[in-house]
C-alpha cells in the first residue's frame, strides 16, 4: 500500500466520526495489523480493513436504508429493527464506492464484522476479534484471556467472543441476529 493511501483514508474517516469512534477505529486497525502478522496474512490488508470497518457507523438509519436500496443490498428483519447491525453491510458499500477498495476479502471483513458468518476467512476473523479486543475497549468478561488467546488460537478467541455476545444479548433480552448464533454453532462444532 502506498504510504499516503492509509493517511488519505484515515483523514477522511476522521471527519465522519466522533473522537471516540475514531480512536476505536485506529485501535482496531493496529490490533488487526498485529494479528495479521502473527497469523500470516498481509498487514496492509488488515490495516485497511480495520480502518474501514466502522466507516458507516455514524450514519443515520435513513442514510443506511437508502444506501442499501440504491445498491440493491438486502437486509434482514433483525437488521431493519436493530440498525446497529446494518453498518457492516453499508460500510462495505462505502469502502467500495467512496474509498475504491476492490479487494473482496476486505469488503467481506467489513460486511460481516457485525454478525460474523460461518466459514469466516482469516481476515474476517481478525477484524471481528480486533474489534472486540482493541486496547480502548472497556473491560468486558474474560477480556484479558481473550486478548491472549487471539494471538495463539484465533478460533478459540472467536468462540469466546461469540459466546460473550450471545450471553449478553440474552441477558438483556435483545434480539440476536441469526447469523451470530449460526457462526457460534459452526465454530463450536468444528472444535469437537
Ligand atoms: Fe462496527
Ligand atoms: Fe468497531
Amino acid at each position: 500500500m502506498k504510504p499516503d493511501k492509509f493517511k488519505k483514508i484515515r483523514d477522511s474517516i476522521e471527519k465522519e466520526m466522533d473522537e471516540k469512534r475514531f480512536a476505536h477505529t485506529l485501535g482496531v486497525a493496529y490490533t488487526a495489523a498485529m494479528l495479521a502478522s502473527i497469523h500470516g496474512i498481509p498487514q496492509d490488508t488488515a490495516l485497511l480493513a480495520g480502518l474501514l470497518h466502522d466507516c458507516a457507523k455514524c450514519y443515520s438509519d435513513e442514510k443506511m436504508f437508502s444506501l442499501c436500496s440504491k445498491n440493491n443490498v438486502s437486509y434482514s428483519v433483525t437488521e431493519a429493527k436493530n440498525t446497529a447491525l446494518l453498518h457492516g453491510k453499508v460500510g462495505a458499500i462505502i469502502a467500495c464506492k467512496k474509498y475504491a477498495i476492490e479487494d473482496e476479502t476486505i469488503l467481506n471483513a467489513i460486511r460481516y464484522h457485525t454478525t460474523g458468518r460461518p466459514e469466516m476467512t482469516l481476515l474476517d476473523k481478525i477484524i471481528y476479534v480486533a474489534d472486540y479486543i482493541e486496547p480502548g475497549r472497556k473491560p468486558l468478561p474474560n477480556l484479558s484471556e481473550i486478548r491472549k488467546l487471539a494471538f495463539q488460537d484465533l478460533d478459540a478467541a472467536l468462540i469466546m467472543i461469540l459466546e460473550n455476545i450471545l450471553n449478553y444479548l440474552e441477558s438483556c433480552g435483545k434480539e440476536t441476529d441469526p447469523a451470530t448464533r449460526e457462526t457460534y454453532e459452526y465454530y463450536i462444532n468444528r472444535r469437537d
